[in-house]
């Protein structure tokens, strides 16, 4: 029986019926100038993107997978190096440092805000590590300042993984800003999407985004000086027009994420079956995902879906239980992330979920656990 969906996991159709003018007339600019590559877009979005986060310099990439690569690249990490990288994660934050013939060292997330826990990073840091690789994940940012201090202490460069992040602060810094590079995604359902694929790195150093600038482009600044060798990973100027529509609604987007996030939280409040996510003190959780962690899972999902409510679960398996990590044999030694891949559950978070749908999802939600112990 195919379920008849209320409420999906995500309406990027809402959203684009929401802003629908202004992304068709960005369009049609486009094929107006025909600069399809490296076009008008493309520069204005790198300008305002750079500006929006507060750094200096903003590379597009053609994924948040290449942004991640090209600024492994930047930071000369290649052959031999070990870089640290959480056991929870996407698998483009493990994935990139191998395709720089590098090694991914998995460290555990902690139990509260499932980031990157700086209590178990020394004793990861070997003498060929080179950097770690702080993820964001769900939107919320990691204990930037520890991690920081550690880069500081072992003379390793930090990567931030925003994907997840965009606009996501701790204290008055942007995700993004505390770390040498930060890398994110515009993938249609990032909290900033584009309508295909794309990226981009961010940066307040002149020479590696010259670096990661030149890599993007084969190696090239101007064309037929190919300095390096390097990849093609550009932007469309389809997708940098319309992420310079949506950047100006993201701010709005996130306010409303987060305010759907307190809702949940106080209509799930008391409810002893499920744990709500955690936000760190002192910073904004932009709730790219809505996380709870919550008894019976599985058979919870399920019954959602039966009452027409979405949900997806990231992730099923922690990065170091994928197969290409599996046979390093060294799952026990990441407990927090191994019990989250068991229980966690993401709900519908999106902008344009109303009252009532949120009043909807935690009825069903409350039902599921009365019913459960009758
Ligand atoms: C989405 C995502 C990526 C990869 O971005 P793509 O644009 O899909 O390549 C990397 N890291 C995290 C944490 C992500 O969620």
């Amino acid at each position: 029986m195919a379920d008849l969906i209320k409420i999906p996991f995500t309406n990027l159709k809402a959203q684009y019926e929401s802003i629908r003018n202004e992304i068709d007339s960005a369009l049609t600019s486009t094929f107006q100038l025909f600069d399809f590559s490296k076009g008008q877009a493309v520069t204005d979005f790198e300008r305002s993107f750079a500006t929006v986060v507060g750094a200096t310099d903003c590379v597009s990439t053609a994924s948040g997978t290449d942004a991640l690569f090209i600024a492994l690249k930047s930071l000369g990490i290649g052959s031999g190096d070990e870089v640290i990288t959480p056991a929870m994660s996407w698998i483009s934050s493990a994935e990139t440092i191998s395709l720089c013939g590098a090694r991914p060292v998995f460290v555990d997330i902690d139990d509260i805000y499932y980031t990157l826990d700086p209590a178990r990073i020394e004793e990861a840091i070997t003498s060929k590590t080179r950097a770690i690789i702080a993820v964001h994940l769900y939107g919320q940012v990691c204990d930037m300042n520890a991690i920081r201090s550690l880069c500081t202490k072992y003379g390793l460069s930090l990567i931030e993984d925003c994907a997840q992040a965009h606009l996501s602060k701790l204290g008055d810094t942007y995700a993004g800003g505390y770390g040498d590079v930060g890398a994110f995604s515009f993938y249609p359902t990032k909290n900033l999407g584009a309508y295909g694929e794309a990226g981009c790195i961010i940066t307040s150093n002149r020479e590696l985004a010259l670096f990661a600038r030149r890599f993007a482009n084969h190696g090239a600044l101007q064309r037929h000086d190919h300095e390096i060798e390097g990849i093609n990973s550009r932007i469309d100027t389809l997708q940098a027009a319309v992420l310079n529509v949506k950047l100006r609604y993201l701010e709005g987007w996130n306010s409303k994420r987060i305010s759907n996030a307190l809702v949940y939280a106080d209509l799930l409040f008391g409810l002893d079956e499920v744990v709500p996510p955690a936000v760190r003190l002192n910073s904004v959780h932009t709730f790219h995902i809505y996380a709870i962690r919550c008894r019976e899972r599985d058979r919870l999902k399920s019954f959602l879906l039966q009452q027409g409510i979405q949900t997806l679960v990231h992730y099923p398996k922690a990065l170091i239980n994928l197969n290409p990590y599996r046979s390093w044999g060294q799952s026990a030694r990441f407990p927090v992330a191994a019990a989250l891949q068991q229980n966690v559950l993401s709900l519908p978070i999106y902008p344009e979920l109303s009252e009532s749908d949120l009043h909807f999802i935690a009825e069903k939600i409350k039902a599921f656990y009365r019913k459960s112990s009758e």
